[in-house]
Formats: structure tokens, C-alpha cells, sequence
């Protein structure tokens, strides 16, 4: 077991990515593939550790606040983290291979961080400028600053990577990859047109498809999807589920979608959102993600 090197209370278990963490034993829940469908089911999720029965919205919120950099919380919200070991050579410039410790060659990297074990080197990373290196992530070169009177022999070094895959050929996973770099980069307010867009989109799909099925008018169809204003679409969400037998989102989520829809539509006519702050946006990530899944979990029923 290792345990987070950020937060070093929360546990994890064998899994290099977890969405949210146990309230009573702090120990990482597996990602939202495995748990989604038992919380879309029942609402409630186990702990792989203590087999509590908790609900999977508080432990992904409890995760996220505005003490750390906006970043370091997308790790308890399915982000992978990628642990491993590489030579520290001091004053050498060493590049290390992404591709050897699991990373895949198109993955998205969140942040990374490289020490050295002792204190004979500082490994830096150096950004290089040069067209196949910026589109060849997979490979990170760092120059070992050497310290002054310490051992000029290659030591042992520890590397963290946090990093995300790159998303499917669907739009809305396309956004959701698209608004974790943002937040890595920062870039909060870009970050909540990616995510919004991703729900959005996710949730117009699944819609139309369902009308296709439902509705044998092809005049009502077009005369219906032509109405489908994001509002309207969130407003029908929980009659589909009826209809469906599904039960619908806790509300949290869906308050935290509207709230989302909103900061979007000031910022496309503002050009800025007041108090979004790196806590809001990590509650608006974690209630797109969800119902991105959840819109996935009921069309697989439905259509
Ligand atoms: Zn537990």
C-alpha cells in the first residue's frame, strides 16, 4: 500500500486512480467505472476498506478545497497517479521514459514531480522547445543540480506523474480531458467552458438518440430537437429517468450542474465569472464527471 504523498492521510489501494475518499477510514474509493453503477443503481457506494455504505457526491467533496493548488485535487477525481523510481545522476542531464512505467504514449500530463532521495542532486525539469520533443510528452528530461559536497555518484530518485488518458473519439470525453489540463494549466475559467460543454453535449447525444427511439414523429422530432436549449434538456433529465426506471441524480449534483450552466453563460457574456474559486470548479468537475457517467450508465439501458 502506498499512500498519497500529497494528502498523507487518504490509502491507497491497488488502483493508480480513485474517485473520492472514505469518510471513516480515508482510504481511496476505486474510480467512477467501478463504483458508477452500483451509486447510479442505490445511490450509495462500499468501501473497499471498511465497507461502510456511503454516498459517492460527499466523498468526492471532501476531497476538494481551496488549501492546495487547484491541481493537486483532479488526483481524487480519477486522475492517474503513476509512482516509480530513475537514477539521479548529478550534474547530468537525464531523460526518463514515460512509456517504461505504464504512462501510455498519448496520455495527457497533469503535473510531475521528480527527488532525489538524498540530497546529492536537485532534479529539475527542463522544458525543451523543440517541435518532437513539446509532442512527445512520454519522454521528460531533467537536469540533476548537482549539491555542493555531496556524493557525485548516480543515487536513487523518486518520480510522481499525474496524468489522464486522452479522451475517446466522444466529444464529452474529449471535454473532460480537455478541462483537466486546463485546470492543470490554471486556467480555472477555461476549465468551465470544457466542463460544461462535456455534460452538455453528453446529455444532447444520449437525448436525441432517445427521442429517435421514443418519439415515431419525424415533424415532432425536428420541431423538439430545435427546443433543446441546455436549461430545458437539464430540466427534462429526471422525467427521462422516470419514464427510464432509473433513479435520478441526487440533487447536489444537479444544483451543481445548474450552478455550472450559469458561471458557463456569464463567462461566454461577461468574459468573466466572480468567486470561481479552485474548490467550486474541483465541485463542478466532480459533478460533470458523474453525470457524464450517469448519462452513459441510462442510455445503455435506454437505446
Ligand atoms: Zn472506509
Amino acid at each position: 500500500m502506498i499512500k498519497a504523498e500529497l494528502k498523507s492521510s487518504v490509502t491507497l489501494g491497488d488502483f493508480d486512480s480513485w474517485f473520492g475518499v472514505c469518510p471513516n477510514c480515508e482510504h481511496a474509493l476505486p474510480p467512477l467505472e467501478i463504483t458508477g453503477a452500483r451509486y447510479f443503481e442505490e445511490g450509495v457506494v462500499e468501501c473497499v476498506d471498511c465497507h461502510a455504505t456511503i454516498d459517492l457526491w460527499d466523498c468526492v467533496r471532501s476531497q476538494i478545497n481551496d488549501e492546495f493548488p487547484p491541481e493537486w485535487a483532479l488526483q481524487g477525481l480519477g486522475a492517474h497517479m503513476t509512482f516509480f523510481s530513475f537514477d539521479v545522476v548529478p550534474g547530468q542531464i537525464v531523460t526518463v521514459d514515460l512509456t517504461q512505467h505504464n504512462i501510455p504514449h498519448d496520455a495527457v500530463l497533469l503535473y510531475s514531480s521528480y527527488q532525489s532521495d538524498d540530497v546529492r542532486a536537485i532534479p529539475r525539469f527542463i522544458e525543451l522547445f523543440s517541435k518532437q520533443d513539446t509532442q512527445n510528452p512520454t519522454r521528460q528530461t531533467l537536469y540533476c543540480m548537482p549539491v555542493q559536497n555531496a556524493s557525485t555518484e548516480a543515487g536513487p530518485g523518486r518520480a510522481m506523474v499525474c496524468w489522464i488518458e486522452r479522451g475517446s473519439d466522444a466529444q464529452s470525453s474529449i471535454r473532460l480531458a480537455n478541462a483537466f489540463r486546463e485546470i492543470a494549466a490554471h486556467d480555472l475559467e477555461g476549465a468551465v467552458v470544457e466542463l460544461f460543454s462535456a455534460f452538455e453535449i453528453a446529455l444532447f447525444t444520449f437525448l436525441s438518440r432517445y427521442l429517435n427511439k421514443a418519439c415515431p414523429s419525424k415533424v415532432l422530432r425536428r420541431m423538439l430537437e430545435g427546443r433543446l436549449s441546455a436549461y430545458s434538456m437539464m430540466q427534462l433529465l429526471p422525467d427521462v429517468c422516470e419514464e427510464l426506471n432509473v433513479r435520478s441524480l441526487d440533487n447536489g449534483i444537479l444544483w451543481a450542474l445548474h450552478d455550472l450552466r450559469v458561471c458557463r453563460n456569464t463567462l461566454l457574456h461577461e468574459g468573466k465569472a466572480e468567486g470561481l474559486t479552485a474548490s467550486v470548479l474541483g465541485k463542478y468537475l466532480a459533478a460533470a464527471l458523474i453525470a457524464v457517467a450517469f448519462i452513459r450508465y441510462v442510455e445503455q439501458r435506454a437505446v
